[in-house]
């Protein structure tokens, strides 16, 4: 079936916030987004807008978004349920107050935090376990890419979560697919690239394969965006960088049409 007329592969735009903004500039950013997308959601063609704020701002965003269908996610949670983790938050906190997404693995965290693959299935599991809808990022290095090894690479980054929770799962997820070296980089995937990496990832999803949306991140604008949504396995984005200005957001959520 075709992505346009698949019903489960509503185009999704994420905006993820990573650490930015404080109370007074995040709800001028919101009411920009709001107003500006207020006639857009009404289309049943329009993609699904989504904004991650950083966990301490998520209820004052879920506040000012409320009757709006732009919907809210947090950036990461916790593998564990709850308990003497101190700093951490748990995927039950991020759906009691109103997250619908969490965004999983993002390769900051992978780095920054160390965070394993196997660390990352299980946050996907317990996200999943509360209904959040996990949006598992993958991605590979440059070097990785540049020795031609970057699907042997996802295959490793995909493999430990699909042979934990099998394919089905993916019913009820999103992968993001973000090469490293193109995140808040300026440099972005090529259709060319971006299309093989793609369609790899939604052969391994086997059966479920046209039911799971793939979203591209990595220096996604507004002049670019249009390109890598007429691929045909590309269901949306992952944004970082073009998320916190109202009018290049909308832009690349109108383009996602
Ligand atoms: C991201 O952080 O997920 C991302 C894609 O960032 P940017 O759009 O700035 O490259």
């Amino acid at each position: 079936m075709d992505k346009a007329t698949n019903p489960k592969r509503r185009q999704l735009i994420v905006g993820n916030w990573k650490m930015n903004g404080n109370l007074q500039s995040n709800e001028k950013l919101l009411e920009q987004i709001r107003a500006g997308w207020a006639s857009n959601s009404s289309d049943e063609h329009s993609a699904e807008v989504v904004i991650c704020p950083p966990h301490a701002y998520l209820q004052s965003t879920a506040s000012i978004l409320k009757n709006s269908t732009i919907l809210v996610g947090g950036q990461n949670a916790s593998e564990f349920q709850s308990g003497a983790y101190t700093g951490e938050v748990s995927a039950e906190m991020l759906e009691d107050l109103g997250c619908r997404y969490v965004i999983i693995g993002h390769n900051e965290r992978r780095r920054m935090q160390r965070e394993t693959n196997e660390q990352v299935a299980q946050k996907f599991i317990e996200a999943q376990r509360v209904k959040l809808i996990p949006i598992l990022c993958v991605g590979e290095p440059s070097e990785m890419r540049e020795q031609g090894r970057h699907l042997e690479y996802l295959d490793q980054q995909l493999e430990a979560v699909f042979s934990r929770t099998g394919c089905d799962a993916f019913k009820n997820a999103v992968i993001a697919y973000e090469p490293i070296w193109a995140v808040g980089t300026g440099k972005t995937a090529t259709p060319e690239q971006a299309h093989k990496v793609h369609h790899f990832i939604r052969k391994k999803l086997g059966g479920v394969a046209e039911a799971v949306r793939i979203l591209y991140g990595g220096s996604v604008k507004a002049h670019n965006a249009e390109q890598l949504f007429a691929l045909k396995d590309i269901d949306g984005a992952l944004l970082g960088g073009a998320s916190l200005d109202a009018e290049e957001f909308l832009k690349i959520c109108r383009a996602a049409n």
